[in-house]
């Protein structure tokens, strides 16, 4: 595995696959913000199934952090990483400075409008700017075929397929589902932060979720604000939990269900979306519902 740290060197690395390999080899890119687990090696397992030459990016993205965010005190282990991602059998680690990255402060920015405006993008005003702006810059250096992403930040997937699609980028945007551990809590680099009693509550995200959803799959007719007011009551029962949103939406589209809609007559996947902070922690969660009347038109 290389590891590589600036951009003309991953062009040219990059540029030595083609050469040596096939020129059609196919190039799989997993942007990463590092502290790795078993969310970010699925991504990575994916990725060498799907492409010949595999390319994972650690980089914390300053850009994407609003002021009073955790962008100083982000998790950082490289050493870890590295191991964790040989393991996973990438070819290419990149791993820029942010000097590197942003020699000057950025004059242009990607900005992806209507899929940004709600969810995480309303709680963390330019938050998406700076997702796609980095997503994009990483696009141009590795010039991959495919890049995957996780479906634990959905939305993010939505707005990285909007932007791929209106810039006619020559890359296939990969969703790849949510790793969990045993007990359901999503695992995330910033589950670090929580005291283990702020643990302990935060399972009632995905025990909310997979309730809703089992009431769902066993064909329980119930509206978009009757769903939102069963998912509320469950985390505010949990004392430690201060919500966010919960949203009721359609996914890749991120269109909000009316308060009376029937998720039953949904045209379209549907997805529940929570984000609720445990002390200083704001966790994130979402799971998938794909309503009768949207699977009889697939
Ligand atoms: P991050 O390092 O948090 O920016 O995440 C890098 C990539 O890993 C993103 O595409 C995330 O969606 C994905 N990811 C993070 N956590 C998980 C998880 N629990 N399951 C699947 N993918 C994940």
């Amino acid at each position: 595995m290389e590891v590589i740290r600036s951009i003309i060197e991953l062009r040219q690395a990059i540029k030595r696959y083609k050469v040596n390999h096939m020129v059609d080899s196919k190039i799989g890119l997993v942007p990463t913000m590092g502290y790795l687990h078993g969310g970010h090696a699925s991504l990575m397992t994916r990725a060498r199934e799907m492409s010949d030459v595999v390319v994972v990016s650690i980089f914390v993205n300053p850009i994407q952090f609003g002021p009073g965010e955790d962008y100083e005190t982000y998790p950082r282990n490289e050493e870890r990483d590295l191991a964790l991602v040989e393991i996973q059998g990438a070819d290419i680690v990149f791993i820029p400075t942010v000097d590197e990255m942003y020699p000057q402060p950025t004059k242009t920015k990607i900005i992806v409008s209507e899929r940004t405006e709600l969810l995480c993008g309303a709680s963390r005003p330019g938050h998406f700017d700076g997702v796609t702006t980095v997503v994009s810059k990483l696009m141009n250096i590795v010039q991959p075929d495919l890049a995957f992403f996780g479906m634990k930040d959905a939305q993010q997937i939505a707005v990285l397929q909007q932007m791929v699609r209106d810039l006619n980028m020559n890359v296939e945007i990969v969703p790849c589902p949510i790793v969990r551990e045993k007990d359901g809590l999503a695992l995330s680099s910033r589950n670090v932060y929580l005291s283990s009693e702020e643990r302990r509550q935060a399972l009632v995200l995905s025990r909310s979720l997979r309730e809703v959803k089992g009431e769902l799959d066993d064909g329980k007719t119930v509206t978009a604000s009757e769903v939102r007011e069963k998912l509320t009551s469950m985390i505010v029962s949990s004392p430690l939990a201060v919500i966010d949103y919960v949203q009721v939406l359609t996914f890749p589209e991120l269109i909000l269900l009316q308060d009376d809609e029937l998720l039953a007559d949904v045209h379209d996947q549907v997805m529940m979306a929570v984000a609720v902070k445990f002390g200083t922690t704001r966790l994130i969660d979402n799971i998938l519902f794909m309503p009768k009347e949207a699977l009889s038109l697939v």
